[in-house]
């Protein structure tokens, strides 16, 4: 059934019709945590009433605090090229655009990826266009290599999630050797045609190629594989459902879905009119979608970019957003030629806020901001990181390694005032962690973290 555009269409045919008791009836299952089948998303993707799409909220918010506790890890982006042979209509770096193309070399990267650490980076998702020549698979290894060997005061990249292009086996074998975190690769959309009409004449066209992209990077060995699509190009039901189909698919043959799921919106970008496409997400139905996916697949990481405003991303937090990107640059060697990123690079960003303020920002709001990259470094990863996960288990790691990176954001990267607020919310959270023992291993490494030692974590 995977991608059967008839069978989407179909469940969301059916679905206009559930009564108020078939929406019901989902909401009450997903409280189980246990996810929900296409039929059931389909129903959830139709609910217009007021009182259930607030329930809906809440229940999304319940799976967020029970699975995800308080915390929200935080990661920046790092584009290396803007060399593309594409020319995907909606993209800013597409290949018809005449805009100074560049690629860093191994001096630049490290400069990019000083300056990310002096903002306290531990996680950065490596981004660049598509282009066999000027951006090949060793370039990208060679990348991988300058960011994980860059070492400055207290800083270093424990996390490098990878935006490339999709490619063949061997290639993904390759980045599985240079130990990356996360493969990350957005379908942009399911829908067959509009894949086509989105990109026109370029390698990135062939849908079938992009679609089967995680199997082969499944083959090659990543078992930790994060998808999205670009709300703004087609229907968002639509999209909605095929990638729930397309989790399922994986699932089903690996034994492992998606790790993440990012929920990009269309932007504003060089060589594009927003007003030509029709699909557009408004704000109220992002939401909503945002929420249905928390209860349609509660265990998978929900990542949103600085696309979206500081508002929209406190609320999207709440309904089931994991993870949040800070102090982003979306230009290639942006953070050294503008440290406050004020320029447009392949889209616009709408959150310009400092990873201090977005620090300050989550702690007001309740949330434990984490920088913690241990999983992939335990081999927590897959199939063993979602058991672990589904057994409820993860947060004897998770809550003590967030409070854990926190303490190092605070000693090597905070103000006074993050520091006074920080240090507060840490002592509430040690109080908060049941296990004795992991209550006085996190006690005593917060003490050796405050005397210097760096990168403790279970
Ligand atoms: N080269 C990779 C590929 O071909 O799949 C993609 C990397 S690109 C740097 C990251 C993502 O940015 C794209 O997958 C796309 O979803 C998103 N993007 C491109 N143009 C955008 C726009 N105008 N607004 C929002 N997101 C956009």
């Amino acid at each position: 059934m995977f991608n059967n555009e008839q069978y989407i269409e179909g469940l969301l045919e059916q679905a206009v019709e559930a009564t108020n008791a078939q929406i019901i009836k989902v909401l009450q299952k997903a409280k189980t945590k246990k996810g929900l089948t296409p039929e059931e998303i389909a129903t959830l993707l139709y609910i217009k009433d007021p009182m259930q799409l607030q329930e809906l909220y809440d229940i999304a918010g319940q799976i967020k605090q029970s699975i995800y506790g308080n915390r929200i890890v935080v990661f920046a982006p790092l584009y290396v090229s803007n060399y593309c042979v594409n020319n995907c209509t909606y993209c800013g770096y597409k290949r018809d655009n005449k805009i100074a193309r560049r690629k860093l070399t191994r001096e630049e990267i490290q400069q990019e990826v000083q300056i990310l650490e002096k903002m306290g980076h531990k996680r950065l998702a490596l981004e660049c266009g598509e282009d066999p020549v000027n951006c090949d698979l060793d370039y990208i290894l060679s990348c991988i290599d300058a960011v994980y060997s860059t070492k400055s005061d207290n800083g270093a990249i424990r996390r490098l999630n990878v935006n490339v292009a999709a490619t063949t086996v061997e290639n993904y074998r390759k980045l599985k050797g240079a130990d990356i975190g996360t493969y990350i690769l957005f379908q942009e959309t399911y829908h067959r045609k509009t894949y086509h009409d989105m990109h026109p004449n370029c390698l990135k066209g062939d849908y079938e190629y992009h679609l089967t992209a995680f199997d082969r990077a499944m083959e090659g060995g990543l078992d930790d594989v994060g998808a999205g699509v670009l709300f703004g190009l087609y229907d968002a039901k639509y999209e909605v459902l095929a990638m729930m189909l397309h989790n399922a698919h994986l699932e089903e043959k690996f034994g492992v879905g998606f790790h993440t799921i990012s929920v990009p919106r269309l932007k504003k970008a060089e060589g594009m009119d927003l007003s030509t496409y029709p699909h557009l997400l408004e704000d109220e139905e992002f939401k909503k979608i945002v929420a249905i996916l928390r209860l349609a697949v509660p265990y998978t990481g929900i990542i949103l970019s600085t696309r979206e405003s500081a508002e929209m991303r406190e609320q999207l937090i709440r309904y089931g957003v994991s993870q949040v990107s800070a102090g982003s640059c979306t230009g290639v060697g942006g953070y050294k030629e503008n440290e406050s990123c004020q320029d447009v690079g392949q889209f616009e960003v709408a959150d310009q806020r400092t990873p201090i303020q977005i620090l300050k920002s989550l702690m007001s709001d309740g949330h434990l901001p984490s920088y913690c990259t241990a999983c992939y470094r335990q081999g927590r990863t897959g199939d063993r990181f979602m058991q672990l996960a589904k057994s409820g288990k993860i947060q004897h790691v998770c809550q003590p390694n967030a409070i854990m990176t926190l303490m190092e954001f605070l000693l090597d990267y905070g103000d006074e005032a993050l520091y006074q607020q920080g240090s507060a919310l840490i002592a509430q959270e040690v109080e908060k962690i049941e296990r004795q023992d992991i209550k006085a291993l996190v006690i005593e490494n917060l003490q050796k973290i405050r005397n210097g030692e760096r990168d403790l974590y279970l």
